[in-house]
């Protein structure tokens, strides 16, 4: 063999090691290496060696680091600020009960079967109708339903990216969004996204790398809650069809305002045909319902369908009709009401509580929609190590480092305000104030 394939002899001998290790091959001694019988010999060790087996990790570095913060952070009466969850009190369960039980009793077989990959088509009507009342200017071609707009995000990558293709990120921005782009092989290139946008850097982007896509998030930003203003929105509209660059708008918030409604969207304000829009059910409903969209001209919903049909051939029939039969009934504007009443509320008193009992050694911006506070430790203080004393005693929260593509946030944290009922936040302030009182102290 070692002659056979040029190798030297040790490499040779490894090899038939490593065979009869794994049951490929039974030596017999004086007789001779034979091709074992598989269906009738077992290996000594019939484990399969998966890790050898999979395809080079997509995992970030960024993940990991989540991953080792987030379990150090759980006790069991813990009060979580850190997933990006509405309040499952607050989820429309008695509509949904009476649609689900309507909706189990006349099902018919056709309703079981599969459908078009791009959605429910009553769906796509009705929430084609919806967006055309906020400025859009679409049609249901332009809107394909997806299994959640985290969904929506792959298939964006998938479609545009291949490896080493430059994608522009706000920074901070949304983690979910930063993981996609880097396992599609992407170089994410951040744009400082507090104040106003550096619309000059941005350009300074498009001239020298040739971005494919900008992935933004102009209303009530995940983490920092920023809305970019109409005039700034103008702009970078402006500049994008100068370059050709393909702009993916990610609005999960923009119904979730508090004090007025925020400017326009991107989609809504484009004259260019540049923009692709990605909205869910998720933050507005409840996210079980893995129901979200995507907007885009039609020649690029034809290829996201191409692509989503390698995934899932479709998005769940029944979510999609019951979902539509939610919005059928005109039940989503009154159930907005509620939810904007109630977090307007929480978001206040975490204010309050946020000012009371942690400044100033945390300050932060009140966000104005949305479900995030974005905080700031005062200097030299860092969130891992407050997290890891938050943990100690029972509350989480995002360390800032998870929103940036770029090693940054050490002394930046991310509070959601919605998920708890107002007694609960409470709590979960005061502890958080206790831990950054060990960290001030220390
Ligand atoms: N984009 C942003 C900015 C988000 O905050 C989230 C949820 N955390 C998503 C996309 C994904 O939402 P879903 O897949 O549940 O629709």
């Amino acid at each position: 063999l070692a002659v056979l394939l040029q190798v030297s002899r040790t490499t040779a001998i490894n090899a038939y090691r490593w065979l009869e290790e794994q049951g490929l091959i039974i030596t017999k001694v004086g007789s001779g290496t034979y091709v074992a019988d598989l269906l009738t010999t077992l290996p000594p060790n019939p484990s399969v060696p998966w890790s050898q087996l999979f395809t080079p990790s997509p995992n970030t570095q960024l993940s990991s680091i989540l991953r080792e913060l987030m379990a150090s952070a759980y006790t069991e009466d813990s009060i979580s600020l850190a997933a990006g969850m509405p309040d499952p009190a607050l989820y429309p369960l008695k509509h949904f009960h009476r649609l689900f039980s309507q909706q189990s009793s006349h099902l018919c077989a056709a309703e079981l079967g599969h459908i078009p990959t791009e959605g429910y088509m009553p769906l796509r009507r009705i929430l084609a109708a919806r967006l055309l009342t906020k400025g859009y200017d679409i049609t249901p071609a332009n809107t394909m339903i997806v299994s959640g707009s985290q969904q929506g995000l792959y298939l964006i990558a998938k479609v545009f990216l291949e490896p080493g293709d430059y994608v522009i990120v706000e920074s901070p921005t949304y983690l979910g969004a930063i993981q996609v782009f880097s396992a599609a092989g992407a170089r994410l290139l951040s744009l400082p996204a507090v104040n106003n946008l550096p619309l000059e850097l941005l350009e300074d982007y498009l001239v020298r790398y040739r971005p494919k896509l900008f992935y933004v998030m102009p209303t009530f930003k995940n983490p920092n809650g920023r809305v970019m203003p109409l005039a700034e929105r103008r702009k970078l509209l402006e500049l994008a069809a100068k370059h050709r660059l393909v702009i993916v708008e990610d609005d999960p918030y923009g119904e979730l305002y508090y004090d007025r409604q925020p400017p326009l969207s991107l989609k809504a304000l484009d004259p260019f045909g540049g923009v692709i829009t990605l909205g869910t059910f998720s933050k507005i409903l409840f996210p079980g319902l893995r129901t979200g969209w995507v907007t885009a001209p039609e020649t690029v919903i034809n290829r996201f369908a191409l692509a989503k049909q390698y995934i899932d051939l479709h998005s769940s029939n029944l979510s999609q009709k019951l979902l539509f039969d939610f919005l059928a009934a005109g039940l989503l504007e009154d159930h907005l009401h509620t939810v904007r009443t109630e977090y307007t509320k929480r978001r206040d008193l975490v204010a309050g509580a946020l000012e009371q009992y942690c400044s100033p050694h945390l300050t932060f911006t009140l966000p104005a929609g949305g479900f995030y506070f974005w905080c700031t430790l005062s200097q030299g203080l860092l969130t891992r190590q407050l997290l890891h004393e938050a943990g100690k005693r029972g509350v989480s929260f995002v360390p800032g480092e998870a929103f940036y593509a770029d090693a940054a946030g050490a002394g930046e944290l991310r509070l959601c305000f919605a998920t708890h009922p107002e007694e609960r936040l409470l709590a979960g302030i005061r502890r958080l104030s206790t831990a950054l009182q060990v960290l001030v102290d220390s």
